[in-house]
């Protein structure tokens, strides 16, 4: 059987930083793991400024109710779920992605956990693990599943390389050129294709 493994933010729902840098005006908030490759330098970074302007996590989910995921989402990862076992692994945190997952099916989702103290101020975050999207590659390839992994960003690329296949979406033009070996699609109608391409089962449209 096969597993597709789908990064969540910039594949399905927006970047959920840089919406909340729109909405607060905290332009600061707009640097991702496209700007950053070091997610632990980015998240005390992004931290800091919360902190700085006096945000907690129940302002950042009044701004992400407002959120819809990106168009065509619904109703490819419906899909997708109807060929494959389908999994979000994510660097976002689950107080987060609630409202998307709600809108999404609740899909099967890994991803990490934010540390939010009585007074609502989010005072740190837990990694699910190290490296979490490419070991959770080796943990479905040691159960002996085939995995067809997509994403739009460096923190996607070892998931890739692991992966039996990896296909980049949606991605910057410096990721695509620094990772020439993924063939580089963006719209969901071409994603599809390269889903059933890179599967070894006879599936169709
Ligand atoms: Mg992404």
């Amino acid at each position: 059987m096969e597993i597709a493994c789908l990064d969540l933010e910039g594949v399905l729902i927006p970047e959920i930083w840089i919406k909340v840098a729109e909405k607060t005006g905290i332009d600061g908030l707009k640097r991702t793991t496209r700007d950053e490759p070091d997610y632990d330098v980015l998240m005390r970074y992004r931290l800091d400024l919360l902190k700085e302007h006096y945000l907690g996590i129940t302002e950042i989910q009044e701004v992400i109710a407002t959120l819809t995921p990106l168009n065509g989402a619904v109703e490819f990862v419906d899909w997708l779920r109807a060929r494959f076992q389908v999994v979000i692994l994510s660097d976002t945190f689950y107080e987060f992605a609630q409202p998307f997952m709600r809108q999404l099916g609740y899909p099967t989702l890994l991803c990490h956990r934010l540390v939010v103290d009585e007074q609502s101020r989010i005072v740190d975050y837990s990694l699910r693990q190290e490296n979490p999207k490419r070991q959770a590659i080796v943990g479905f390839k040691s159960m002996y599943y085939r995995t067809i992994a997509t994403g739009d960003s460096y923190n996607d690329t070892t998931m890739l390389t692991e992966a039996d296949a990896g296909i980049l979406f949606n991605a910057p033009q410096r990721v695509i050129d620094e990772f020439p070996q993924f063939p580089s699609v963006t719209g969901y109608g071409d994603l599809k294709r390269q889903f059933l391409k890179a599967s070894d089962r006879d599936l169709t449209l």
